[in-house]
């Protein structure tokens, strides 16, 4: 039987429903040789499935996915590290989580200011401890009867331009890829279906500019690409080098129905692709 791997999944480091550890535990169970944990905008949940890894005899891969910001569509850059913890993205991540906690409260002051009985509190609670969004302000404002809908709320306050909105500090896809770099780490461009760009036809001039600063791959192998695109993005990797990589974005309860390793059912994703990567990171030792 070969061997496969899953290279995209979410911890409760971020906002999926297992521990590090219970996610290692679910790969042996699915006999997958190796992982990557990729949580959004941290590293935190590397230490302990590298642990449970070698516990278990599982490969744990230390990643992350950065959200950066994109007017059309969502970019995320997933990055995937060989060597020791990549302290300093670390720092960085947590100077990022930092800034988006003071953009947070300054939102809260601004509802405050508006007449609305809103707290810290409440927001936190609406996310389930989870990483705090607009949409969770949202939530809160239709929870306490001041709009109707979530989309009133973003109409009237919350979105860009409106009188809650603060703007956000999310780094561009370009300094996100080079923040990954220069911690020794491989930058990815996951799904890229997500992007206004794979459907306008203009992904590979936005992939040109993008490996200019430091991109390696794109994510190929995904739980939600039908034939048809895996094959696009396929023939799009190889046309432009770039290397290919896939996971199912597993996030445990949180997002039923994708199981870890195979997605929706079908996907196998081959333990090659990963030699691959890693035969890259070994060309970038880590300082
Ligand atoms: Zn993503
Ligand atoms: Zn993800």
């Amino acid at each position: 039987m070969p061997d496969y791997i899953d290279l995209h999944l979410h911890t409760t480091a971020s906002d999926g429903s297992l521990t590090p550890a219970a996610v290692v535990g679910l790969a042996r169970e699915r006999g997958l040789k190796a992982i990557a944990v990729t949580d959004h905008d941290t590293i935190a949940g590397c230490p302990e499935a590298h642990a449970a890894g070698s516990r278990l005899g599982v490969e744990v891969i230390c990643g992350v996915e950065i959200s950066a910001d994109w007017p059309k569509g969502t970019l995320h850059i997933l990055g995937y590290f060989f060597g020791s913890f990549p302290r300093s993205l670390d720092q960085g991540l947590k100077e990022l989580q930092d800034n988006r906690a003071k953009r947070n409260l300054e939102m809260i002051v601004k509802l405050q200011n508006l007449g609305f009985t809103v707290s810290e509190d409440d927001i936190v609670r609406a996310s389930g401890g989870g990483q705090i969004g607009r949409p969770h302000f949202a939530k809160v404002l239709v929870e306490k009867k001041y709009v109707k809908s979530m989309e009133e709320a973003f109409d009237r306050y919350l979105g860009k331009g409106k009188p809650a909105y603060v703007e956000k500090d999310r780094l561009t896809p370009e300094e996100t890829i080079r923040m990954i770099a220069k911690s020794g780490g491989i930058p990815v461009l996951a799904h890229p279906t997500t992007l206004g760009e794979y459907d306008s036809g203009e992904l590979p001039q936005l992939l040109s500019r993008l490996q200019e600063n430091g991109l390696r791959g794109i994510e190929v192998y995904y739980y939600s690409h039908t034939e048809p695109d895996t094959n696009r993005l396929l023939s799009l990797a190889q046309r432009v080098n770039l290397l290919v990589t896939g996971g199912t974005d597993f996030h445990g309860a949180n997002l039923g129905n994708i199981q870890i390793g195979t997605g929706k059912g079908n996907l196998k994703i081959p333990y090659q692709l990963l030699m691959k990567l890693k035969n890259v990171g070994g060309l970038h030792p880590q300082t």
